[in-house]
């Protein structure tokens, strides 16, 4: 038996090193500026949409991702550690499939240890990070900011890690009280919270003035998992072709038809993933993205230019994003891995807040991908006729994808699944106000108001921080 050779990855810019899997997971962003992407993408095995519907969820995710990690981690090692990561997740299946009507379906992704789909790829990306530390006894120094929303996913993601230590900032008085509990209540010795007084943007900040110090930097050996991290979206290639396998897949609901997802979508790391999937040979008819009221994207995919606006705030906070920073692997694809053009084109964007497309290029992107965007109260229109329709909750994010699912015209008749990419108890309010509901926390979380919190509270002062740091990590 022959071992195909192993993939190599290059950034998007063009100028940074080639890595392999360690490398490229440790280093997060390339040094160019760019995002790491394989050299070549690995082809699925041509049966594996057939044989889906008799694997685990875990087998099929380490027949997916062992192209991508081998020899950095061996295919045992990978079958182990993934089966440790979704073994937090408390439904069987991790990702159940669940109909609405018509064509829709839901992909439940947030049946993890915080209830939203970050957890899909953290869950393992933080037991990769162990690992690959592990082989030569390095250590690093998790340091973030949260406004609420993710600072609980990298916490879970880490604890208990041997090699990784992680200090959260969030905005003392500022986060929601599930929130701040979701991440003070975590016990383990490697996990610090700190509430900052100050804003959000102190605690970034704060952040980046910790990296900028480069003695403490290289002392600490400061790392960040963020979203960028080519594993965190090779992860997320595996629900894409779990959900076409279950439903299209012999056997199944929507047997021999084609699947289309509908993704609401940030940074644009979930959709981009349902575009690796069909790269690597999933049949997928149409990819939606579903924008709130920051809509960049559907803007894009309407008229062929990216134009920056202030972000707003929404209902479906982990959506306002400015500049879909995934958006730049797609871009690199479309101009034929021309690293060059992408710098020369990033730049261009980020200096004069626009960037325009040639028709060929955008039809391409239209072959693939379509867009539309909902504003807050249409939003909550959805998590009202969902209710209505089948007494189900569904949270704002989620709600964004179904919308856009019905507004764009999908070809074909088959399936169309929609990414739920919270539980509806993480953003109560909005539920509550579109149904009159107040969605119960699932019971993994029943008790989270009834456990001890740790956290310390400090001054929005980097000297203060620096020591506090040095002073308590390991
Ligand atoms: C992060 C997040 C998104 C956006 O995903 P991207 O990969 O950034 O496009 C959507 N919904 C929820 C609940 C999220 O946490």
């Amino acid at each position: 038996m022959t071992h195909p050779p192993a993939l190599r990855y290059v950034s998007t810019r063009g100028a940074a090193p080639t890595l392999d899997f360690a490398g490229v997971l440790l280093a997060g962003l390339a040094d160019d500026g760019g995002l790491y992407v394989p050299e070549a993408w690995p082809a699925f095995a041509p049966d594996l949409i057939e044989r889906v519907r008799s694997m685990s969820y875990v087998e099929l995710a380490t027949e997916v991702l062992t192209p991508y990690v081998v020899p950095s981690i061996d295919a045992d090692t990978l079958a182990n550690l993934l089966a440790d990561a979704y073994a937090t997740f408390d439904a069987p299946d991790v990702v159940p499939l669940v109909p609405l009507w018509a064509r829709l379906w839901l992909a439940e992704l947030f049946h993890g240890p915080t209830l939203a789909f970050k957890d899909i790829a953290l869950q393992p990306v933080g037991r990769l990070f162990d690992e690959v530390l592990s082989a030569d006894d390095r250590h690093i120094t998790i340091v973030g900011a949260t406004s609420g929303d993710t600072g609980s996913a990298a916490i879970e993601a880490v604890r208990d890690r041997d090699h990784i230590e992680i200090f959260m900032f969030h905005p003392a008085g500022r986060v929601s009280d599930v929130q701040r509990r979701q991440m003070t209540t975590v016990m383990s010795d490697n996990v610090h919270n700190i509430a900052i007084d100050g804003t959000f943007d102190d605690c970034q900040d704060l952040v980046k003035a910790l990296f900028a110090d480069t003695s403490f930097r290289q002392r600490r050996n400061l790392s960040a998992v963020n979203s960028i991290n080519w594993a965190r979206v090779m992860c997320q290639v595996v629900y894409y072709v779990w959900s076409a396998g279950q439903l299209c897949g012999p056997g199944g609901p929507a047997a021999g038809q084609t699947a289309s997802f509908s993704v609401p979508t940030g940074n644009f790391g979930n959709v981009f993933a349902g575009w690796v999937a069909a790269r690597c040979g999933l049949p997928v008819e149409r990819l939606v993205v579903g924008s709130n009221r920051n809509d960049i994207l559907a803007r894009w995919l309407s008229g062929g230019t990216l134009d920056l606006e202030a972000v707003h705030p929404t209902l479906s906070p982990s959506m306002d994003i400015q500049v879909s920073s995934n958006q730049e692997r797609l871009l690199f694809e479309l101009w034929g891995r021309n690293g060059a053009r992408v710098a020369e084109s990033m730049a261009t964007l980020r200096s004069t807040g626009h960037l325009s497309f040639d028709a060929g290029v955008m039809a391409d992107v239209r072959e693939r991908f379509d867009g539309a965007r909902l504003d807050d109260d249409e939003t909550l229109g959805i998590v009202t006729e969902v209710y209505d329709r089948l007494g189900m909750l569904v949270d704002p994010h989620t709600a964004v994808g179904i919308g856009a699912a019905q507004r764009c015209d999908v070809p074909g008749d088959g399936p169309v699944v929609c990414l739920a990419t919270a539980h509806p108890a993480k953003f109560p309010d909005a539920v509550a106000s579109a149904t009159g509901v107040h969605p119960a926390l699932p019971e993994r979380l029943g008790d989270l108001f009834d456990r001890p919190e740790r956290y310390v509270e400090l001054p929005n002062d980097l000297g203060i921080v620096r020591d506090h740091i040095d002073a308590t990590g390991r």
